[in-house]
């Protein structure tokens, strides 16, 4: 007996996912909101955590948190939702309740990478269309026939896109929409960001599902993630969902801090303000071509083999952001940089500035 025997080989080709360790450097690395809570609200949160029954398992349904994220996410009366551990833990319930041998993921790339592994981990087909090269948006022709060739299963669609961070087009998506045989989920993982939603659009199309998570408005490490849409779908998903995803202390501290959003809504619109900030200081440095973004994040393209050398100036000046030139294609040469606090940001673009002067001569 041996483990190659039996591990499939498209599971033993994979590297697990790679998190770098930050230490005590700037971490810019992973989109996540950079504030923390006021004293006085840890403090009642703390409090509250006391009460906690860990003892007991959890209420299956998160009965408590999901009415309060409807609200928060305005999710439409007739429509239902389910959480995850994570939105990645929704990508991976829809993935495995559509799986069946020779059925088909589609999405677009450069695009999320957790579409392609977890349609890898359930064994289905991967097809990644590719944006237009020079500015990100959807190949509406190329797309529309690859959704005619492959028939996919299931259709991810970023809305911002991550790691590119631009909206698309949203006559462009309504066709893709109504082009598809199978389900089309829209993830709104920046949401806080964008400010605009297919939320409303709920209802208006059978095959149409929408995704949030908490991740980035401020809670990454609660992991908690929400489906919202038609009965007909969610119901089938919730057949799949594992009874206690969602644990004690994060159904307690996520309602918690939701019933704080005026807190979490002043961070993100600091957020907004300082990324304008951020996206001026690197245009100016002349070096490098922005692509504007809707998210709490911008990808630069740096001159031809620059990336890399600049990427490692930064981490030996104590940044750390994320070099995404390895993973070629469109993405050659580029960098992507989280919107952090403005000291965040000045000590990044110092950073850089030094990087670009060593590197670049
Ligand atoms: C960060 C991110 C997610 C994952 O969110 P979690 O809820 O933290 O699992 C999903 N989709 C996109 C596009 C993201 O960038």
């Amino acid at each position: 007996m041996s483990v190659t025997d039996w591990v499939r080989p498209e599971i033993r080709e994979l590297n697990a996912y790679h998190v770098p360790d930050p230490g005590d450097m700037v971490k810019l690395d992973a989109m996540e909101n950079p504030y923390r809570w006021p004293a006085e609200m840890l403090h009642e949160w703390q409090s509250l955590l006391t009460g906690v029954t860990v003892n007991r398992y959890p209420d299956p349904a998160a009965g408590q948190l999901t009415d309060r994220l409807r609200a928060c996410m305005q999710v439409p009366a007739d429509q239902q939702v389910i959480l995850g551990n994570g939105s990645d833990e929704i990508i991976q319930i829809i993935a495995m309740t559509l799986a069946a041998s020779g059925r088909r993921v589609l999405s677009l790339e450069p695009g999320f990478v957790m579409y392609r592994m977890i349609a890898t981990f359930t064994g289905m087909d991967y097809v990644g269309v590719p944006l237009r090269s020079d500015d990100f948006g959807i190949d509406r022709d190329a797309t529309l026939a690859a959704i005619e060739e492959h028939q996919p299963a299931v259709v991810f669609v970023a809305y911002p896109n991550n790691p590119t961070g631009n909206l698309f087009d949203v006559g462009v998506v309504e066709e893709i929409i109504e082009a598809s045989p199978g389900l089309v989920v829209i993830d709104e993982a920046y949401h806080a960001f964008a400010q605009t939603s297919f939320m409303d659009r709920l209802g208006e199309f059978p095959n149409l599902v929408v995704m949030r998570t908490v991740s980035k408005l401020g809670l990454a490490g609660l992991r908690l993630g929400l489906l919202a849409g038609p009965k007909t779908w969610l119901a089938e998903f919730n057949k799949v969902r594992l009874p206690y995803n969602i644990n004690v202390l994060t159904q307690a501290s996520a309602d918690f801090a939701l019933s704080r959003m005026d807190v979490l809504d002043e961070q993100t619109a600091k957020i907004r303000a300082t990324r304008t900030e951020l996206h001026d200081a690197l245009v100016s440095m002349g070096h490098f071509q922005v692509f504007p973004s809707a998210a709490n994040f911008f990808l630069f393209r740096c001159p031809e083999g620059k990336a890399v050398p600049v990427f490692e100036a930064l981490k030996a000046r104590g940044v750390l952001i994320k070099n995404l030139s390895p993973v070629g294609g469109l993405l050659t040469d580029c960098l992507r940089v989280t919107v952090g606090t403005a000291e965040e940001n000045s000590a990044f673009v110092g950073a850089l500035d030094a990087a670009v002067r060593e590197v670049m001569g």
